[in-house]
């Protein structure tokens, strides 16, 4: 019953894939909600009619119930919840973080969650908190490997066993990690102890963690975001490779009165209008959400769908190519995210090997499209460009007759031989009135073509208004107009 994981589509770091494991299979990404037997807010049989395909919970609960032990240890998980999609359970590594302390051993927690039938089995790693100092992550992170390496003696290399990846906010120990987790088998590979960074709203951090981590991780692990579940930050999540999240915010925020976008939080409250056609928003006025008698409920069956919505946006802009937009959207809707979307596009030339050759379409939506993915790539095809002898680089100038060969700038990505200025990324690329950002990204790529080819005689055909500029940037040539 070993853990299978196969892409079928990609874009950026993201990609649509399907997660098996026996007879269970899901269509990544993918959101796993939260469901606690004490508390089910939404029944896992509603979830599935929702078109969820897997959830999450809590084996620690489970063992420590009186109701529910001995129940899930005769029947099954499946069957005590209702749900024959897929489950996979928490070791309680996540009590270990709140509250300190859990009585259960590593080898305890797993056999227990095989004997009630649960898909992926979590070993008891030790989430440690993002500012501890380096010494105690180092420690508990000694700890998690060994409880990764005995998880895999003890069980078998089949087992349905996650690989968490820890190391704090330390690229270093992150990626070390992550490597050793690939070397020990793990295909499914949850990134932990990030709660502490998405409630600070520290998506820079989260973003470095990420990104480490998956250095070290073999791009054929299936990489699960752990606490992740605000749908405004899965569009970022996604481009950076992470194929799974989970999600309690649904219930949480519900019961605080909150009503989730996939942009933001609102609170019902204090608001006029439900954005949203899920089948809550379009039976009832903002006014008659907020004095329904099941508000709690009917708010967290909103907050799952539209949560389960953005899964299917994802997935869908992944198979169009136009994840890009998607990022740059989300990421527009919070300064903190916007931070982590800066610190993304910081790792594009790593992000430039995993992504796809074409796409759909490039639209401009800013300085940061100029580090986007698609402009390195072009860009770092020029220094393989031969100009002849004499090249004339079209900056909207006219096109006198006497060179051997015409080039043409194409901003953000540089100047591009006329015989390529319709192959991906430039023949999908639509600009605005050229901008300062996407001239100074295009000139980078003109220092690159003029250094691969010292002696080609370059001239600028430029338009009245960019004829100072040019001169200016690249004082050696002749520019015309
Ligand atoms: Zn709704």
């Amino acid at each position: 019953m070993s853990i299978q994981f196969e892409v079928m589509h990609k874009d950026i770091a993201g990609r649509v894939g399907r997660l098996t494991v026996g007879d269970k299979r899901i269509r990544t990404p993918a959101l796993l909600p939260v469901v606690n037997p004490h508390i089910q807010i939404i029944s896992p049989a509603e979830m599935a009619a929702m078109g969820i395909e897997g959830l999450i919970t809590n084996a620690y609960i489970f063992s420590k119930s009186a109701d529910f032990r001995e129940e899930a240890l005769s029947r099954g998980l499946h069957s005590v919840l209702g749900f024959d999609g897929l489950i996979m359970t928490d070791s309680g590594s996540f009590q270990l973080s709140v509250y300190g302390s859990v009585d259960t051993t590593n080898e305890t927690t797993i056999s227990f969650q095989r004997d009630i039938g649960s898909d992926i089995w979590v070993p008891l790693d030790i989430p440690t908190h993002p500012d501890s100092p380096r010494e105690t992550v180092e420690a508990d992170l000694s700890v998690t490997m060994s409880r990764l390496r005995e998880a895999k003696e003890i069980f078998g290399d089949d087992a349905p066993l996650a690989g968490p990846v820890q190391g704090g906010l330390h690229p270093d120990l992150r990626e070390q990690a992550g490597r050793e987790t690939s070397e020990l088998g793990f295909a499914f590979c949850p990134i932990g102890a990030v709660v502490p960074l998405l409630e600070g709203y520290r998506y820079k951090e989260l973003v470095r963690s990420v990104i480490s981590a998956k250095k070290g991780l073999s791009s054929a692990a299936c990489v699960h975001l752990f606490g992740a579940g605000h749908p405004s930050m899965f569009a970022l999540a996604v481009a950076m490779g992470c194929d799974i999240f989970d999600s309690a915010a649904y219930a949480l925020y519900a019961r605080e009165g909150r009503y989730i976008t996939p942009s933001g939080t609102l609170k019902l409250a204090e608001i006029a209008e439900l954005p949203c056609a899920c089948s809550v928003c379009r039976s009832h006025t903002a006014d008659e959400l907020r004095s329904a008698p099941d508000k709690e409920r009917l708010l967290a069956y909103h907050n799952l769908a539209v949560t389960q919505a953005e899964i299917s946006r994802i997935r869908l802009s992944i198979q169009e190519g136009t994840l890009w937009d998607l990022v740059d959207e989300r990421c527009r809707s919070h300064p903190r995210l916007l931070e982590g979307y800066r610190e993304l596009l910081k790792h594009a030339h790593l992000l430039e090997r995993s992504d796809r050759a074409t796409k759909r379409r490039f639209f401009y939506r800013g300085d940061e499209s100029c580090k986007r993915t698609e402009v390195i790539k072009f860009q770092e095809m020029i220094p393989r460009i031969r100009l002849s002898k004499r090249s004339l680089i079209l900056c909207g100038g006219p096109q006198p007759q006497e060179f051997e060969e015409v080039l043409e700038l194409r901003p953000p990505f540089g100047a591009v031989p006329t015989e390529l200025s319709e192959t991906a990324p430039m023949g999908q690329s639509e600009v605005p009135e050229w901008d300062d950002a996407m001239l100074e990204s295009a000139f980078a790529g003109v220092d690159a073509l003029l250094s691969a080819n010292p002696d080609t005689e370059v001239t600028f055909s430029a338009t009245p208004d960019l004829v100072d500029l040019i001169r200016k940037r690249f004082p050696a040539h002749k520019v015309i107009s």
